[in-house]
């Protein structure tokens, strides 16, 4: 299942990330809200970004919905690199990096992602195998509908302390 155009549009690498996060963190960044950019946590990630991996590729390389933290080559293999604070979001980045594996192959260009955890100084590959298109397809699906639904309503998790949306859902 191909992204359309306006699937392009919709879906974005961020509303994948927080779609593994929270349903209403999605449903907000599908429709474009912004988080409190003053929120301490997105603070840290932001300088973790800036400050790993200078040397490695080119950074933050935009796609239509997606900004690739960095991107180098290793021989004739393309490497696409997000870079997280903590191995807890793996799963959240699995997705993310496969929605920009997905854009680039609609691109005819072939690559394999890698999380990267610099404070943990660990590293996970991700390839564009047939078992991760079929979970990637399966998130976009769903992201659709909720799309076109209402809002979700707010259900407390541990992340909502740390939310960027939280004074939207709790105060
Ligand atoms: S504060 Fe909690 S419920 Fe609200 S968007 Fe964030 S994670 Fe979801």
């Amino acid at each position: 299942m191909s992204l359309m155009e306006d699937d392009e549009r919709l879906i974005t690498g961020s509303a994948i990330l927080s779609y593994h996060t929270c349903a209403l963190q999605a449903w907000l960044t599908l429709r474009r809200f912004m988080p409190e950019q003053e929120n301490p946590f997105l603070i840290v990630g932001r300088f973790i970004h800036k400050n790993s991996y200078q040397e490695k590729g080119e950074k933050e390389i935009e796609l239509p919905g997606a900004k690739i933290d960095i991107i180098w080559k290793e021989g004739a293999v393309t490497i696409v690199g997000e870079i997280k604070k903590s191995s807890r979001s793996f799963q959240g980045a699995k997705l993310q990096l496969l929605f920009y594996l997905k854009l680039l192959s609609e691109r005819s260009v072939k690559a394999v992602g890698r999380i990267m955890v610099p404070l943990e100084k660990k590293t996970l590959d991700i390839a564009w195998d047939e078992q991760n298109r079929y979970e990637l397809d399966a998130v976009i699906d769903r992201l659709r509908k909720l799309a076109d639904s209402e809002a979700p309503a707010p259900e407390w998790k541990s992340v909502c302390s740390k939310c960027g949306f939280s004074d939207f859902c709790w105060s």
